[in-house]
């Protein structure tokens, strides 16, 4: 069979520019994974005990990208949930993110929300120019509070200090004054009604679309043919690390199946000092599965093991502009995607991307030039 696209990565960026190529552009698609399945790190499953669970990872969809969600409608219909996030802190379950309550409730203080500014007003500490996740979180809500709730679990989560990370790691999480006690604010919140591998199976459903797992580009990349080829691997390991490593966080998964309803209140309770684990997962909570049994998720992070998290640092930065340099020269492969672009990257960010090259693909088989490169400074 002869194709006209090879894509490497079954992830939420392959599975959007194979579905938009084949169906709008009548391409021949041949999309392959190293893994036994669809979905990268979206995958779900139903595990032995029959509940829904979240392969590697809770993953919460939310957006404030209108045309993202109505594309995606197009696979699925949706769950509407909001994400609810808990911290155990000094032996007290507070709501993540801070909130008035979440001061409230750690001190036994009854502050309204102006007491609290005036609170947080006194303990912030000055800083001239944030320039790492430490100070942009010191800076907002003094350093007690960070260090309960920020320092340890970024220490874990990442195995480098707050200090040596980019100020927008621990600025993806606000700080509210209210009682809002949602995770995000983000205007479309939901699930895939049937689960996430579902909406892929349906984007992939396409008689242009060829699927091969347990494939690795590696071993293949000299016996296929195609015109173009869109790579949404580790963009080190495309190119033998020929520049050094780029480091990744990886996380280890334990799941544990119980004979209750419901384990936790929520569907994420963080444990920012206490354990090796930083969070219990319970997708139940999301998913709106009625099941007599629960399943959790101790998540372990870790420096081995599958690439799970680029690193957001000066150092990485560094390298990763090389590769960014050396990708940009090659005409027909495009990278993209949370480890091709070397980004932390949300699934909607990444459908807004792929969305975005699908149009720039588009417009160069019409003119023979890809006007657009997505991965160019655009604000993520
Ligand atoms: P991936 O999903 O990583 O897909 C890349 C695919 O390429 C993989 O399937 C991989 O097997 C394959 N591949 C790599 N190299 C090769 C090779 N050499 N040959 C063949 N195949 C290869 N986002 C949210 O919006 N909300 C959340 O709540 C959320 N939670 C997350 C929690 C965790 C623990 C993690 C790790 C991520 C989370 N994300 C979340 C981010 C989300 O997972 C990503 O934005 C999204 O999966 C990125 O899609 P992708 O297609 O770029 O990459
Ligand atoms: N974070 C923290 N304590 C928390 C929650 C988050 O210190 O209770 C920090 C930590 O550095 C984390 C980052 O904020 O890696 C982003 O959190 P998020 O929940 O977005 O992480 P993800 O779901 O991507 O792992």
């Amino acid at each position: 069979m002869k194709f006209d696209y090879l894509i490497t990565g079954a992830g939420i960026a392959g599975c959007v520019l194979a579905e938009r190529l084949a169906s709008q552009l009548n391409k021949k698609v041949i999309v392959i994974d190293k893994r036994e399945h669809i979905g990268g790190n979206c995958y779900d499953y139903y595990n032995s005990a029959g509940v829904l669970i979240h392969k590697y990872g809770p993953h919460y969809f939310r957006t404030n990208l209108k045309h993202v969600f109505d594309y995606l409608s197009n696979f699925t219909d949706w769950h509407y949930v909001y994400y609810r996030v808990k911290a155990m802190v000094d032996g007290k379950l507070l709501p993540i993110p801070i909130n008035l309550d979440t001061v409230n409730e750690l001190y036994g203080y009854d502050f309204s929300s102006n007491e609290l500014k005036k609170f947080f007003k006194i303990n912030m500490v000055r800083v001239d120019e944030i320039k790492n996740s430490e100070e942009a979180i010191v800076s907002k809500i003094g350093r007690e509070l960070f260090e309960k709730i920020y320092k340890a679990y970024t220490l874990k989560q990442w195995g480098v200090e707050p200090k040596e990370l980019d100020v927008s790691v621990c600025e993806r999480i606000p700080v509210r004054t209210n009682r809002d006690d949602r995770y995000f604010t983000d205007k479309y919140q939901a699930m895939p009604k049937y689960g996430y591998h579902k909406m892929f199976e349906n984007m992939l459903k396409h008689p242009n679309v060829h699927i091969m797992l347990k494939t690795n580009y590696k071993e293949i990349k000299d016996d296929i043919r195609c015109k173009k080829h869109i790579y949404t691997g580790p963009i080190d390991e495309y190119f033998d690390y020929i520049y050094g490593r780029l480091p990744y966080r990886s996380l280890r998964f334990e799941h544990e199946t119980l004979d209750v309803e419901f384990y936790q209140p929520v569907s994420q309770v963080n444990y920012p000092y206490d354990y090796d684990f930083t969070r219990v997962v319970e997708s139940k909570h999301i998913t709106g599965q009625k099941h007599h049994k629960t399943t959790i998720i101790r998540e372990y992070p870790s420096d081995e093991g599958e690439p799970y998290y680029p690193v957001p640092a000066a150092k990485s930065r560094t390298i990763y502009e090389r590769y960014r340099r050396k990708a940009e020269r090659l005409k027909d492969v495009h990278f993209i995607g949370r480890l091709a672009e070397y980004k932390y990257l949300n699934m909607d960010q990444v459908v807004d991307r792929a969305l975005r090259l699908f149009e720039a693909l588009h417009v160069m088989e019409d003119d023979g030039k890809l006007n657009v490169f997505p991965g160019v400074s655009d604000g993520y």
